[in-house]
């Protein structure tokens, strides 16, 4: 249940916000999702409806921008976007590379209504 706990830290920073701002309700939660970070966007918006019954957040939409995974070479050093599911280096066909990017999850900005 990876996926929920994830929506409920989402929900933490995004109701720590509203009551920053001062805000009743929020409508709209923006959120970055790396490619590597396994989210399904469908199933975080589903939970997130789920956890956030009662709250200023309740109703609130998610919107997802993603972001490519990102490796780097153990032997050559590059640092290279994988295309589809070929994740070998392009330069000299390593086959194990460093994930550098892509794995995040990040609460880029919030839509309050005051
Ligand atoms: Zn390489």
């Amino acid at each position: 249940m990876h996926e929920l706990s994830v929506t409920r830290s989402v929900l933490e920073i995004a109701l720590a916000h509203a009551q920053r701002v001062g805000a009743n309700r929020i409508q709209r939660i923006n959120l970055v999702v790396g490619d590597l970070s396994g989210i399904v966007g469908e199933s975080v918006q589903f939970y997130f409806d789920f956890v956030s019954r009662g709250t200023p957040a309740e109703g609130a939409e998610l919107s997802f921008r993603h972001i490519p995974a990102q490796f780097r070479c153990h032997s050559c050093g590059a640092v290279y976007e994988p295309e589809g599911s070929d994740w070998s280096c392009p330069l000299c066909g390593e086959m194990e590379p460093e994930p550098v990017g892509g794995r995040e999850l990040l609460v880029e900005s919030i839509e309050v209504e005051k």
